[in-house]
């Protein structure tokens, strides 16, 4: 077949005018014909078995039945009206409803002609009643093209209402098989088709759309979800490939003395096996003369920020400035005193910059940096801002990657004539489907062992009629002189009930916890800076015992000596922030707890939820089940809500296919990184068409 024929305008299908154009359109973007054939059917129905009236049930599935309409009537009701028809067949009678799109059912149905009705079926009283059925002339339907898996598309509400029903669109995808005798192109080489015992293009299309069985479905559902995540890899990967020949980037080749210094004297822990790979991986990407765009995963407490610096103390080594960026003022001045603390000895200028930097301090740094004196620049976002100027920028780090998003990373790139090398950290690990999906482009590495010597976390879910034990445990552990976090949740909508329940929550706190033998900070978001750093550093120092706080400490805040985090109305945070936060303890060498606090009342997910955390303290665990239970769209939010749009793989459900089509992919370009060979010759025009007609595979940015 002429592959343009697939780019006909679907308003050229028989049976297909000019509103349902519009309506195609409109709700599903159908736009073309080969729009039309990739819409995949949502589900089966199984419908080789007919129903008599007398057999049906309450709360049956679908079902269809073959009989008459001998009467039709419109009944007016308060809340409007509906069309009710009557059905018989030889064992009995039910009714059939409308409430929408009742003049169009008017005006196309026949009495006393059979027919069969589709569809779910409601008892009133002792008759069935069948809202809305899909409805076929018995003689059409004998001379369809019939399958035993009948296909459900997506549809709207709007379709429906304008008589665009499942079976339209069965008929106009029979239409389109008509037309273009089926012979659609092959889109994968044949040595993938044979090593993978994929089926072929036309048969996986025909089978998805009139599936002779479950095997043969099966086959083809395969087939096409390989196919599209396979295609969504290989373009990824090519994108890092460009990226790597044509971004060019500094070379990092000398491994100087700072490095080695700070390796060999001032290493105040030996590195773990995880930190050290990392490390190495980084190493490599900086010598290769392209540009670095690495995203670095680790759990919470993992090391990444040793990792950080020494990469950075390679662009100082190389004679280039680095810096580290992270979301929040508390974050950022950690970063700074911690790094501080280990190059001492190195002598190597390195500042903070954030928004509350002084205007004498920030004009300083200025200048240091544009002049090359500044080695390394710690801060916020405030790095970001077009007076910030560096001398020769090699490095940037970006600490706990997705509070910044996309835009941002891509703004510190434009510095440079030849952008800085990119770290990214993040604590949150990401399920590595989505990364693969949403970072292919990336490349990554992952800290996946803690520092030794490091004791679980103890978690355990707590209701609050038993506060007065937990109150009980806190008072023993502050006794052996540890502290505690007693966090409230503090989410946007309802800021102002909970701002209150963690005032009701402080006061309670004081109330057991009375001074002078205790000290409460307290820290939340609309405190100012100044004030939250004062409480902050009452407790980094031990002069206050107990830390309640809303998530503002959610993130890097390190605090060795506390040993419990209570997080109250636990059920009301999501998984990852859990986690985090579980992870501001257990950081020193005591044995930390970590207690959920709830109501009785609790919905599925939250007991899901709660039982994840209770089970384990594996990052990547818990991240997976957060995918389970949240889906794709709400972990990354609507930025990259794009992997939604798959047009039949779930990267969920078929992460195996993800990670095959991943694989071959991979060695595809490995082989032959142009697609020129013959072999690939199906590849490569496949790849161009698809790149064209961004309209099918928008999903990719
Ligand atoms: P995160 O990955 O959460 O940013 P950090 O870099 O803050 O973790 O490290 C957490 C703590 O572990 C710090 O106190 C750090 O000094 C310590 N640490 C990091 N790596 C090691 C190691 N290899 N051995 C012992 N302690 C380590
Ligand atoms: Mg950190």
């Amino acid at each position: 077949m002429n592959p343009n024929v697939l780019q006909t305008p679907i308003d050229y299908l028989k049976g297909v005018g000019p509103n349902r154009a519009d309506l195609l359109r409109g709700e599903l973007g159908i736009h073309t014909y080969q729009d039309l054939i990739n819409l995949f059917p949502n589900r089966y129905i199984d419908r080789t078995r007919y129903y008599k009236i007398r057999e049906l049930q309450e709360n049956s599935s679908e079902v269809q039945v073959i009989g008459k309409i001998v009467h039709l009537k419109t009944v007016e009701q308060k809340r409007g009206k509906r069309l009710v028809a009557t059905f018989v067949d030889d064992t009995g009678e039910m009714e059939l409803v409308w409430f929408r799109g009742q003049k169009w059912i008017r005006e196309s149905i026949r009495i006393n002609t059979p027919y069969v009705i589709f569809g779910r079926c409601n008892r009133i009283g002792h008759l069935f009643s069948m809202p809305h059925p899909e409805m076929e002339l018995l003689t059409e339907h004998e001379s369809s093209l019939r399958t035993a898996m009948q296909p459900v598309y997506p549809s709207t509400e709007k379709l429906a209402n304008k008589g665009i029903t499942n079976r339209v669109i069965n008929k106009l995808m029979q239409q389109l098989f008509t037309e273009t005798g089926g012979r659609f192109m092959e889109t994968l080489s044949s040595s993938l088709l044979e090593e993978l015992n994929l089926i072929s293009k036309p048969a996986a299309m025909f089978n998805i759309h009139f599936p002779k069985n479950q095997e043969l479905l099966a086959k083809a559902q395969y087939r096409l979800k390989f196919e599209e995540l396979f295609y969504i890899q290989l373009q990824l990967l090519i994108k890092n490939l460009v990226r790597k020949q044509k971004i060019k980037g500094y070379v990092f080749d000398m491994v100087g003395d700072h490095f080695h210094d700070f390796y060999d004297k001032h290493l105040p822990f030996s590195l773990t096996g995880a930190q050290k790979r990392v490390i190495k991986e980084i190493r490599h990407d900086l010598g290769t003369g392209a540009q670095m765009n690495r995203l670095l995963q680790g759990d919470v407490g993992s090391g990444k920020t040793i990792v950080a610096l020494m990469a950075m103390l390679l662009a100082l080594d190389n004679g280039f400035q680095a810096c580290i960026m992270a979301p929040t003022e508390i974050l950022a001045s950690q970063h700074f005193n911690g790094i501080q603390e280990l190059v001492k000895p190195l002598g190597i200028n390195i500042k903070l910059l954030t928004g509350s930097t002084k205007t004498s301090a920030r004009t300083e740094i200025h200048e240091q940096l544009r002049s090359g004196e500044l080695h390394i620049l710690v801060g916020t976002h405030a790095l970001l801002e077009d007076k910030v100027k560096f001398h020769n920028l090699g490095l940037a780090v970006i600490d706990e990657q997705h509070r910044f998003g996309v835009a941002q990373r891509a703004k510190l790139w434009h510095k440079n004539t030849i952008p800085p090398h990119i770290l990214v950290m993040t604590a949150t690990p990401i399920p590595r489907t989505l990364a693969m999906s949403l970072y292919g482009d990336l490349d990554i590495s992952v800290i996946d062992e803690l520092p030794p010597g490091r004791k679980p976390v103890k978690t355990v879910h707590r209701y609050d009629s038993n506060r007065l034990k937990v109150f009980r445990f806190l008072r023993d552990e502050i006794a052996k002189g540890r502290q505690v976090y007693v966090v409230y949740p503090l989410i946007q909508e309802s800021e102002k009930m909970d701002y209150k329940d963690l005032m009701d929550g402080y006061a309670s706190i004081e109330r057991e916890f009375p001074k002078p033998g205790y000290q409460i900070s307290i820290v939340h978001g609309q405190m100012k800076p100044a004030d939250k750093d004062y409480e902050m550093d009452r407790f980094v120092r031990g002069e206050t015992q107990i830390m309640v706080a809303t998530t503002v400490i959610e993130v890097g805040v390190n605090v060795p000596n506390a040993s419990v985090m209570i997080i109250e109305s636990a059920e009301r945070f999501g998984l990852s922030q859990l986690h985090q936060l579980r992870g501001r303890v257990g950081r020193g060498a005591e044995q930390s707890y970590c207690i959920l606090m709830t109501g009785h009342k609790l919905s599925d997910d939250s007991k899901t939820r709660l039982e994840t955390m209770t089970r384990t303290n594996d990052g990547f665990e818990i991240a997976e089940v957060d995918l389970k239970l949240r889906g794709p769209g709400d972990i990354m939010g609507t930025q990259q809500s794009g992997v939604l749009h798959l047009k039949i793989a779930d990267i969920v459900k078929d992460n195996q296919i993800l990670k095959a089509a991943r694989y071959y992919a991979q060695q595809l370009l490995k082989q032959d990184p142009s697609l020129a060979a013959e072999e690939h010759k199906i590849i490569r025009y496949t790849y161009a068409q698809l790149s064209k007609h961004k309209n099918i595979w928008n999903y990719i940015s």
